[in-house]
């Protein structure tokens, strides 16, 4: 009797404790939705109105691109992009479509400065990339050039890859890939544009082709949208010996036009 009082005097000191940093963080960061900053009851989480608009992509899925099919044709069927163009990574996949919803969080994501937001969507990119993420030995993400990262200080692709790293226990390679020449922004250039804006851009460096020779590399970015930049990324992991790359983004531009 009296050591489960001790017990329960235990756990309640533990929950006060736990309850005071959650205090705390609250007054650091007070919980927002992820959304839009409207403030919500709890960390991490959505407001009712963002969930609902909030598009996760779900199986039946192209087996290669990850692009949502409007209905079930079967397993490893493939869309009719994948077949005629077929890309260097083995299978891309992410967690949502990317709408105003979407849109926000990866906003709020790159320039707030958020290390848990990351938490929460490498959460969600974990359930949608389960087959890329059992085929992987190693991740890394998709970097940004020198320059830029300056500038910015804070690399969004990096912040997702290393929360899951921590998630999946997945070896965390943060300098395997390089991006040598500085790229113009994809936003507002069409297909041919983005392609031709990234070709070449990225490399493996010499002291670094060891920890991507013959690895099935899990390549980490915010947005998938014509898939110019890692297709790219990926070109350059294959280059360097790598065996295989796998592709998991947060969110995907819905297939059709731009
Ligand atoms: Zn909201």
């Amino acid at each position: 009797m009296a050591s489960s009082s001790f017990k329960s005097t235990r756990m309640s000191i533990a929950a006060s404790i736990r309850q005071a940093m959650g205090t705390i963080s609250d007054i650091v960061y007070p919980p927002v939705c992820l959304g839009c900053g409207e403030i919500t009851g709890t960390h991490g989480g959505l407001c009712g109105d963002c969930w609902s608009r909030l598009k996760a992509i779900e199986k039946p899925v192209c087996d290669v691109l990850g692009t949502p099919f409007p209905y079930d044709a079967g397993e490893g069927v493939l869309c009719a992009d994948a077949i005629a163009d077929p890309p260097p990574f083995a299978k891309a996949r992410s967690a949502v479509i990317y709408d105003d919803v979407a849109r926000s969080i990866v906003h709020r994501l790159k320039y707030s400065d958020r290390s848990d937001l990351a938490a929460v969507m490498a959460r969600w990119m974990a359930r949608a990339g389960g087959d890329a993420i059992g085929a992987a030995d190693a991740i890394l993400p998709v970097p940004l050039h020198r320059r830029r990262l300056l500038r910015r200080r804070y690399n969004q692709s990096a912040e997702l890859a290393r929360a899951l790293s921590r998630r999946t226990g997945l070896t965390y390679l943060p300098a395997a890939l390089l991006r040598t020449r500085a790229t113009r922004q994809q936003v507002g250039l069409g297909t041919k544009a983005r392609a031709g804006n990234v070709r070449g851009a990225f490399t493996v460096p010499e002291a670094r082709r060891s920890q991507v020779a013959g690895q099935s590399l899990l390549l980490v970015d915010d947005v998938y949208t014509t898939g110019a930049t890692v297709k790219s990324a990926t070109r350059a992991l294959l280059q360097a010996g790598a065996g295989a790359v796998y592709v998991l983004t947060f969110a995907r531009v819905a297939p059709g036009p731009l």
